[in-house]
């Protein structure tokens, strides 16, 4: 099985950008809903190269929007993304700051697991012709609750190559989802936990619908040895931190730390 990815380096054609531009134009017309509910993303840089996206859910009657973060990584052949916002709104205005900012297209997109926060913007993705990975059992999962599913080229450990960069994706077993995987950038030691990982501030551990909190501890274990060398490490939700975040995790994780957890536990 093919498990590494080169991004074309070719340049698009004035042609081909005006189109995409287009494109762009034409899916943004349809989402002002969207907007006028949650704020504008907001962008922030984490290491050389590397910044964290945040888009936030707010649905009608809900006090507080949610917040979720995905990644940006400039590479000298374009940039990646690693989860979309959760609608085609927020992804295009990521594509936008990708080219105002960054001066540069995304190339290819990597889906950490089949929930809309991570993947809820993939038709924009397509729209502007951009490759959106994903597990098999993500695109499984996504396809069955209806929502728009990756190409499934992700196996439990893909190494991504663009240009000096490299990016791996890997599957550390099942926590906040049965398919969530994690990414590791080595070279500017990020570590992208997505939704196995919780922000320090974190009080419970959130959305656990789809959880598997029996094995979310080993998960968490099994990340936190693979990448020793993890300096930033980016939850999926809130600000990023260290490795602490493991550890923070891990308490949340305890039978009885909080009535979430216990209640979960109870009903399994
Ligand atoms: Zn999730």
């Amino acid at each position: 099985m093919r498990s590494t990815f080169s991004i074309s380096s070719a340049r698009r054609g004035r042609a081909a950008r005006l189109l995409c531009l287009l494109s762009v134009f034409l899916v943004a017309g349809g989402s002002a809903q969207a907007q006028k509910l949650a704020p504008p993303v907001r962008f922030r840089q984490v290491a050389p190269d590397v910044f964290v996206h945040t888009s936030y859910h707010k649905s009608a009657g809900t006090t507080a929007p949610v917040a979720a973060n995905g990644l940006i990584v400039r590479t000298s052949t374009g940039a990646l993304l690693v989860d979309t916002g959760w609608n085609s709104d927020q992804t295009l205005q990521i594509l936008r700051w990708v080219a105002d900012s960054l001066h540069q297209h995304v190339r290819m997109a990597v889906v950490t697991h089949a929930h809309e926060d991570r993947l809820g913007g993939i038709a924009a993705l397509r729209a502007n012709h951009i490759r959106v990975l994903g597990s098999p059992l993500t695109a499984k999962l996504a396809l069955a609750q209806q929502l728009d599913a990756p190409t499934p080229s992700i196996q439990p450990y893909t190494l991504i190559r663009a240009g000096r960069t490299r990016l791996e994706v890997f599957f550390p077993g099942p926590g906040h989802a049965p398919d969530n995987v994690v990414v590791w950038l080595p070279r500017q030691r990020v570590l992208f936990g997505g939704s196995l990982l919780k922000d320090a501030t974190a009080t419970t551990l959130g959305n656990i619908a789809d959880a598997d909190l029996k094995q979310w501890p080993a998960a968490v274990r099994k990340v936190a040895t693979h990448y020793p060398k993890a300096q930033v490490v980016v939850p999926g939700n809130g600000a990023p931190g260290g490795p602490e975040l493991f550890t923070h995790t891990l308490r949340l994780l305890r039978p009885g730390s909080n009535p979430q957890t216990r209640t979960a536990l109870n009903s399994k």
